[in-house]
């Protein structure tokens, strides 16, 4: 997330009743409240009744109220709730209440407080004011019961690809009918006016593994009552941690159809072998004294300043506390919520390192028994200074303490597409070969590397599992725009030969590949200016969470403009899938069966990759000139080059040229490696030929 929201919500400062209630340490007294981790919270519908519980510690009474529907009606009824243990307070109603809705006031320094659906709604109306009774057995797609996500034996196979569900869908050459919802993901045969395949059957085309969704639970910036009115915004801004985002849904005010309408979507991908990773904003709230956090326990989901204001290492007006025992419980449940019931297959944390790395490893071991193919990744840093030591917390650099955990590899991306926050530096990939070392660590999967000088902090992870390898998501400049600006002396040629590059780049280096959705064909974020721009970069839009479609939609059309480069994007992708020394599972297995060879330029990188059957070399030139480098012994064919696919022996070559701006990957034909194949049709079939063998 990068500073997406809400300089409105900065500075607020933490009510008055609670530093008169908290003298001292706020902090460390809100700690001390008791915690309750145990089962029932919020409401449980059994034969014969319907059993409410909130845990709410520093409340003096507490009052259930139900109503018929979901907005705009008086409350059917008003009940009184009981104080129960470990701060908790219940009321046990008789029936089935199907189909009702309700919220709680709580009772605080004498004052109630507004109406919440609580921390733990489950299903909701619109814009998520009030929770909703449901029967889950209800929005269960047809085969539900044997719907399973890909199994990845290990995160290094997975290629991700991130999407915004409006971005997606909502623009007309998409020829997808659901626009912005969670249903365009489950429409086949959909493709653009030209015929080329768009939404799902993209997905499959490309051959990817998992989809990564931005934000899909109930947040706040779009209005659910009014969607007409064409809000945009990617969704950082979390109200209910644990129902789908209204916006989504082809109904807001039908607390069944967004959760029906969500599972759809999974199972639509699951049927086509896609996986979902969902994106997760644990670290801060939308709202700071007004949000369902705050409306039921005051101040205890939050760490604070010593002068009782809410810290703020979100940059959006307040972080959570993680570490206090009643938070932990939560997230860890809230997870497990979604991975159990609607079948999701990793999740992505935003500033992760607002959270602390117990609750991450406790996450990990909840996930753990629940299916361990389950993923989880996350960024790496946060958007401030943090009210709890940083050696606690899940930034990059402490990834030690959280090891089965990915993070976003900040140095890799900014090596091939250049500074992030300067945006006329030229990256790797537009010649800027003073950063070819920390390209080098990228493609050895950023662990330490005896070829590779220096112990420099771009060697900080512990195995390939940990690296999420990307120079474009969501957040800054896309690839494209990028070399756009700080390129922009190159011919287009030029340009796209950057831009393949940079594929190359990720999805041949060791680590977790992960593209934003459009990468594959150029995506542009054009700014919409009334003013004439006067320098390059006033044409693109770096921080597009609220912009208009303009700038946001996915304009398929272009993917037949450049389906070359979504082509050469997606032959890596089958590479790397087929081969596995692309993705290697361990640092160890790294230093053995990678290195870089000596070349004649500094910007020329040689990468060897060699088990007991394989043997690729790759070689990166970011000139613009074409340059040469030398095979080692053996019997070399090109496998992938500028071209794509290929088959050709440069049998007579040594030195080989590498052509300007480009990858090629060579393979090592040889007698033993056929034997080592044991397999005669197979190798035959990679090779396009019959008579050498
Ligand atoms: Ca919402």
């Amino acid at each position: 997330m990068n500073k997406k929201i809400m300089a409105l919500l900065t500075g607020t400062l933490f009510s008055a009743q609670l530093l008169f209630a908290l003298p001292g340490d706020i902090d460390s007294q809100l700690a001390k409240l008791p915690a309750y981790t145990g089962p029932g919270l919020e409401v449980t519908v059994t034969p014969t009744s319907t059993d409410f519980m909130l845990w709410s510690p520093q409340a003096e009474a507490v009052k259930l109220m139900l109503y018929p529907t979901d907005r705009n009606s008086a409350p059917t009824s008003t009940i009184d709730m009981r104080k129960s243990a470990n701060g908790t307070w219940t009321v046990s109603l008789p029936g089935q209440l199907y189909g009702q809705f309700y919220t709680f006031t709580v009772k605080y320094n004498g004052k109630w407080l507004d109406p919440t659906p609580g921390v733990w709604a489950k299903a909701l109306g619109t814009n998520g004011e009030r929770a909703a009774i449901i029967d889950f057995a209800n929005t269960n797609p047809k085969g539900w019961e044997s719907d399973k996500g890909p199994k990845v034996a290990a995160i290094t196979d997975a290629v991700i690809y991130e999407m915004h569900h409006r971005d997606f869908s909502v623009h007309p050459s998409s020829g997808i009918v659901n626009k912005g919802k969670f249903l365009a993901l489950t429409e086949q045969g959909t493709v653009t006016p030209l015929g080329d395949k768009t939404g799902i059957d993209h997905l499959k085309e490309l051959g990817v593994t998992h989809v990564h969704i931005l934000p899909s639970f109930d947040y706040n910036s779009v209005d659910e009552s009014n969607l007409p009115s064409n809000q945009y915004n990617w969704g950082y801004d979390p109200v209910n941690y644990n129902a789908p985002e209204g916006s989504y849904s082809t109904n807001p005010a039908d607390p069944e159809a967004r959760v029906r309408e969500m599972k759809e979507m999974v199972k639509a991908l699951h049927d086509a072998g896609i996986g979902v990773i969902m994106d997760v904003v644990y670290n801060h709230t939308a709202q700071n004294d007004d949000s369902n956090f705050s409306l039921t326990a005051p101040g205890y989901y939050y760490r604070h300043r010593a002068d009782g204001s809410y810290s703020d290492a979100s940059a959006c007006g307040n972080e959570t506390a993680s570490e206090r025992e009643q938070m932990r419980d939560f997230i860890k449940k809230s997870i497990a919520w979604w991975a159990d019931e609607y079948h999701i297959d990793g999740f992505r944390f935003d500033l992760m390192a607002v959270l602390d790395c117990d609750t991450v490893n406790a996450i990990r071991a909840e996930l753990d028994k629940l299916y361990p193919y389950i993923m989880m990744y996350g960024e790496g840093w946060s958007g401030g200074s943090c009210a709890l030591e940083s050696s606690r917390l899940c930034y990059k650099w402490n990834c030690r303490a959280f090891p089965q955990v990915g993070v976003f590899n900040d140095n890799f991306r900014d090596a091939v597409k250049g500074a992030t926050f300067d945006v006329y530096q030229r990256g790797y990939v537009c010649g800027n070969t003073d950063l070819t070392n920390i390209i080098k660590r990228g493609l050895a999967g950023s662990v330490s590397h005896p070829d590779i000088l220096g112990n420099d902090e771009a060697a900080w992870a512990q195995s390939p599992t940990q690296t999420i390898n990307y120079c474009e998501a969501h957040d800054n400049w896309t690839m494209w725009d990028k070399i756009f600006i700080s390129a922009n002396d190159y011919s287009q040629e030029e340009k796209i030969a950057a831009d393949k590059l940079s594929a190359a780049l990720i999805l041949l280096a060791q680590g977790i590949p992960f593209f934003q959705l459009g990468e594959d064909f150029l995506r542009s974020k054009p700014k919409f200016f009334e003013q004439e721009p006067t320098a390059v970069h006033e044409m693109f839009e770096d921080n597009s969470y609220n912009s208009p479609d303009y700038t946001n939609a996915i304009r398929w059309g272009e993917k037949v403009r450049n389906i070359d480069v979504f082509k050469y994007v997606r032959g890596l992708i089958e590479l790397r899938r087929e081969a596995a020394l692309f993705r290697m599972g361990s640092a160890d297995e790294i230093r053995a069966k990678l290195h870089f060879l000596p070349t004649n330029d500094l910007g020329v990188i040689e990468m060897k990759l060699e088990d007991d059957c394989d043997c690729f070399i790759v070689a990166f030139n970011p000139y613009r000139e074409e340059k040469w480098v030398e095979l080692p012994e053996g019997v070399f064919f090109v496998r992938y080059s500028e071209k794509g696919k290929q088959h050709e022996f440069p049998m007579n070559q040594n030195p080989v040229k590498i052509p300007p701006i480009s990858a090629v990957v060579f393979e090592r034909y040889g007698r033993e490696l056929y034997e080592c194949k044991n397999n005669i049709r197979h190798f035959e079939n990679r090779l396009g030929l019959h008579t050498l063998i």
